[in-house]
């Protein structure tokens, strides 16, 4: 099969295609033909070798896909060959024809949801579930900032929020995306460069600021979200990359909290109970993953490239 292959640590140009051979599924594994691979930030700091756990060389990249079973090993019995599937994580990478996973990542996929969809579902959708429901404890009523809503994550915060009965404001840094926020179903949009975004953030709170902020950029808005943030209210950092100045008395003073968090660190029951929740919002259609531009497997280095460009505009997945 192709696969895309990284023997060393660098630039986008080190995604090559190579042929490797198929996987074979061992016992509680799945074979899956994928149909289509997400992008997500993460595969580009994993391959630039800066991120905290760097894989073995050579690894094929990516964690999230949309496919169909192929084989299944001894003692897998909740999807079988010819199944329509979503995997939450692979053994042997996802930027391929075939990725091999464990069971317990494999899951069925609604009819309504596309192969291209269904590779924007595990990092973005279950990111924005554990933040917002786990861990900020959202209650409905409450008032949603998605510092960052044009992205994988964002959009997938937007939408979970108005499921989950929240009054959304989301943020984009160009018109299209922030078209995009808007067709999410947020109340209020928002650009995130604006010189009075704090003014505006208290003009369409009525002045009490959000009780929850989902943060794609902490180093540059984490001083800004403490001075914004209702009184109680909770701050999740999901994006960061740098370093950034607080004062911690703006916190002191609303009783806020500053809430970090990882995907990988979600338990197995928050998983279990985050793809239960994800399977009843893509059934029932409150829930719909927004791909905003498809590559070939191959062009995987140009897709790396424009991850990371400015102006989001929903996911990016890989075409096998
Ligand atoms: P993405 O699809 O590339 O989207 C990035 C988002 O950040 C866009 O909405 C972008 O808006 C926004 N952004 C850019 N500049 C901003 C600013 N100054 N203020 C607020 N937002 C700004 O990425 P993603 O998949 O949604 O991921 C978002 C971030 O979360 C990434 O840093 C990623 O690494 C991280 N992440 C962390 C976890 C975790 O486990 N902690 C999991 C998933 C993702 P415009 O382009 O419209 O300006």
């Amino acid at each position: 099969m192709k696969a895309i292959r990284v023997c060393e640590f660098g630039e986008p140009s080190v995604l090559k295609m190579e042929n490797v051979p198929d996987p074979v599924p061992g016992p509680g594994q799945v074979l899956i033909a994928v149909k289509a691979a997400g992008v997500n930030p993460v595969d580009t700091y994993i391959r630039a070798g800066t991120y905290a756990k760097r894989p073995a060389l050579p690894y094929t990249p990516g964690s999230d896909a949309g496919g169909v079973v192929e084989a299944v090993g001894a003692g897998v019995t909740h999807v079988r060959p010819g199944d329509r599937v979503y995997v939450s994580g692979t053994l042997t990478g996802a930027y391929a024809e075939k990725a091999l996973s464990e069971a317990a990542r494999v899951h069925p996929l609604p009819d309504r949801i596309g192969f291209p969809q269904a590779a924007g579902i595990y990092v973005p959708y279950a990111t924005a579930y554990q933040s917002l429901v786990h861990l900020a404890r959202a209650r409905s009523g409450d008032t949603l900032l998605v510092h960052g809503a044009s992205g994988g994550v964002g959009g997938a915060s937007v939408q979970i929020g108005r499921a989950v009965g929240l009054t959304v404001i989301g943020t984009a840094g160009t018109e299209r995306g922030r078209q995009l926020v808007r067709e999410q179903g947020a109340h209020h949009v928002l650009d995130h460069h604006a010189a009075d975004f704090a003014a505006q953030v208290g003009n369409v709170t009525n002045g009490r600021g959000p009780d929850i902020i989902l943060e794609m950029l902490a180093n540059v808005n984490l001083a800004k979200d403490l001075q914004i943030v209702a009184h109680r209210g909770r701050i999740v950092v999901i994006g960061n990359r740098g370093a950034i100045e607080i004062n911690p008395r703006d916190g002191m003073a609303k009783d806020a909290t500053i809430q970090g968090m990882l995907l990988f660190n979600a338990t197995d029951d928050e998983l279990r109970r985050i793809h239960a929740a994800l399977y009843a919002g893509f059934e029932n259609g409150s829930l719909l993953p927004v791909v905003g531009s498809e590559f070939r497997l191959e062009d995987a280095p140009k897709a790396h490239e424009a991850v990371m460009a400015p102006g989001a505009f929903g996911k990016i997945v890989l075409i096998p």
